[in-house]
Parts: structure tokens; sequence; C-alpha cells
């Protein structure tokens, strides 16, 4: 398969920059990517030809941006070949999608003693809408234990669950480790126990294909601004059987159908009741060009060459002394590692003095922090536009640290 790295960062005029006098070096994909020209010209060119409300115009422009709304929620669907495109909800981002489901879903359907299970792997975004939820309603929260190797210990999945566990909720792929987890198998034996499923695919579809029939989940969520699409823009997928018997969650403009003093609300259709309120119509605009460029590079290209990418970066970043990795090393697009007795904020603020972009923290994920009984980690994360000359630079970097901080 070839694939040209020069000519793919050439579309992204932000890797142009220079930081601290350096060549720019991004590897903070996983919190964010950068955006190419057609994600870029797609927003300008609606801001100066297009802008519009949508839903509520008679005039031309309303009715074209409405039209291009709903033309893109059809590419979304097609995208991760939902059956139709009444199952995709355009919310804010994943975090927005998992409240949806929290409050609209678990609030209707979650009673006092019932039990839903999570991971110990879980962005806070799958954490906390759970406990808020559950202890409104006196629920328990169960989660799937983790292993040294980075991997849920999944044989245990069984005995967690019991006739109260009406929904377990899983990352696709782990934000700090990079562990793609076998969510279909997850899926399958939720399904056998008649359990309602949440997949978090937060940094699983910029690298994978995403088929949610295949997976036969019942609610998917990502976010647009890590797939080189604009911020505030993301999905929810629901099936459409359970989201045609889920209550609003919000309340507005655009959900309902009639709205009377008198005899009170009626509400729309899936999946716009779902969404109340002006949506951030310009940054769906930039959702679906960003898809239509992902769709014309091919997902298989896309994976085959990140693949071979952090194949790399993982063998030149294990010849880094004192350098611990986290996870196993078949990772997806994301390293995470501590180097010696470094904080990890030490590592970030060097690295960023040669221009080297890297995260520091917790990763919003305290949990799988205090499994490894640190308090921060950093984390190096890749997609399509890095090359092996950035590897180079960032163990370079960590080499220096090593040499300078001992
Ligand atoms: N889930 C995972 C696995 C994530 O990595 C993130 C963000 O880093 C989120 C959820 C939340 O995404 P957002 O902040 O875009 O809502």
């Amino acid at each position: 398969m070839s694939f040209n790295v020069t000519s793919i960062r050439s579309e992204f005029p932000l890797l142009l920059r220079k930081v601290n006098g350096y060549p720019l070096t991004y590897l903070d994909n996983s919190a964010s990517t950068q955006k190419p020209w057609v994600v870029i010209n797609a927003v300008n060119h609606f801001y100066k030809h297009g802008y519009s409300s949508v839903h509520r115009g008679i005039h031309t422009l309303s009715s074209d941006a409405t039209f291009e709304m709903e033309r893109i929620r059809a590419q979304v669907a097609s995208f991760i070949n939902a059956s139709s495109m009444e199952e995709i909800v355009f919310v804010k981002g994943a975090t927005e999608a998992i409240n949806l489901v929290a409050n609209s879903w678990g609030g209707s359907n979650l009673q006092s003693g019932d039990n839903i299970i999570i991971t110990e792997m879980e962005h806070h975004a799958n954490i906390v809408p759970w406990q808020m939820v559950a202890n409104r309603l006196g629920v328990e929260v169960r989660f799937i234990p983790l292993c040294l190797s980075g991997n849920l210990d999944l044989p245990r999945l069984m005995s967690l669950i019991d006739d109260r566990t009406r929904l377990l909720a899983v990352t696709h792929v782990s934000n700090v480790l990079g562990t793609m987890n076998p969510v279909k198998d997850i899926v399958a034996q939720a399904k056998s126990a008649g359990i309602v499923t949440l997949i978090d695919g937060a940094q699983a579809v910029m690298h994978y294909s995403v088929d949610v029939q295949d997976l036969n989940c019942d609610f998917y969520v990502f976010s647009g601004h890590k797939m080189y699409a604009p911020t505030g823009i993301g999905v929810l997928y629901g099936r459409k059987d359970i989201l045609n018997m889920m209550p609003p969650w919000q309340g507005g403009g655009s959900m309902i159908s009639t709205v009377s003093l008198k005899d009170g609300t009626s509400y729309s259709d899936i999946p716009w009741v779902f969404e109340a309120g002006s949506p951030n119509i310009t940054s769906i605009i930039g959702l679906g060009a960003a898809l239509t460029w992902i769709k014309d590079l091919g997902m298989d290209l896309i994976m085959h060459r990140e693949t071979e990418l952090m194949r790399y970066a993982l063998d030149q970043l294990s010849l880094v002394p004192d350098i611990m990795i986290y996870g196993s090393l078949q990772s997806c697009g994301i390293v995470s590692f501590n180097l010696g007795k470094h904080h990890a904020f030490d590592v970030g603020s060097f690295l960023d003095q040669y221009g080297i972009a890297i995260r520091t923290g917790h990763h919003c994920a305290m949990p799988l922090m205090q499994y490894y009984h640190v308090s921060s980690m950093c984390r190096a994360s890749f997609c399509l536009y890095n090359s092996e000359e950035e590897v180079d630079r960032l163990v370079t970097g960590l080499k220096r640290i090593h040499n300078l901080l001992v």
C-alpha cells in the first residue's frame, strides 16, 4: 500500500508551525487531532456562503443548511454502518453522548438494587455519568479489572453479571494504554445475559473501521475533534428500538412536536427529540468534510500506515534507558510511559522546549493511574500525519532528558 506522509502533512497547515524555534512535533492526537484544509475550507465556506440556523426557516439558506445537516447525518450512519440515519444523534462529544444515555436510558430503566458494569480502564467520561445516575437511583457500579498486560481481565466478566445487571459500558480503545478491547465478544457475552451495551469509541473511530451492526452494540459514542473534525460535535449511535423507548433528556426548541401551556408538550421523533436547541451546524459541516476525507483515503490505508508507525514507535521507545511503557506492545496509536523517577510534567515541559507536544497527567483515567500506583504518565499519541522522523525526535528528546536529569 503506498503512503506518502509528506503529502498528507501538507494538508494540515498547523503542522508547519514552529514551537520554541523547533518544527512542531505534535504527538497529542488522542486529546485532539489537527484539522486538514478540507475541513477548514468547508467551515470557512459555510460561514462565507451558506451560514444559517437550521430546521426552522423557510428561506433558502436555512433549508440548504438543514439539507446539509441531514445529509451529513446519513453520512455518519454510513460511516459506522448504522441501519438508519434516525439512529444518529448529534451531540457535543462522547462525554455528552454518555451523559445522554446515563440520564435518559439510565433514568428510565435503572432501579434501586440494579447494577451496571464498566471497566477499570475507562475515561472519566465513561465513569462519572454512571456514578452520578447510580448514586441518584441506588444502583451499584461494578468494574472489570485490569491485568498488568494492559488488557481487561475478561474471564471475570461473567462472574460480575447477575440477574440485576442492566448495562455494560466499555471503551473500544483505552485512551491511556491504547489497548483495543474485543468489544464484539464482550457485547456477545452481555447480550447472552440480556444486558444493554454501550461502547465508547472516542479513541477508535479515527483508527479503525467501525461497524455497529456487526458489533451488535446498543449504543456507540464518539467525538468529531479526535478524528480531524472541529470541536463541539460528536455522535451518539443508538439502536432505533432502544432510542424510541427513551425519554428526552433536555427540553427546548427543535425537540418538540407541539407545545401548549394548557395541554403540555408532545415530542418530536428520534433523533431530533434528543437534540434540543440550536445544533452546532458549523461543526457538523466540518465533521462531514472530515468523514469524506477519511473515506477518500480509505480506512485500510489508515490502519496499515498507523500500525506500521506504531511498530516503529514502540521499537524505538523501548530502547530509551529507564523507560517504563504501560500496557501491551500492541497499542493503537497510543504509548503511555514514565521515564525513571522523573515526573511526567518535567518530561513534558522539557520536550516542549524542543517543540514536542505530548500529554502528561492522569489522562482523565484516575482509576487506571491508581491501578499502576502512579499519579501521572506521559502519553505520546500518533495519527496518520505523524512520521518516523517525529518518533526519532521524541526518542532523542527522552534520551536527552535521561542524560541531563539523572
Ligand atoms: N472517552 C475516551 C476514551 C476519551 O479518550 C475521551 C477524550 O479524551 C472521551 C471519552 C471524552 O471525549 P470528549 O471530551 O470529546 O467528550
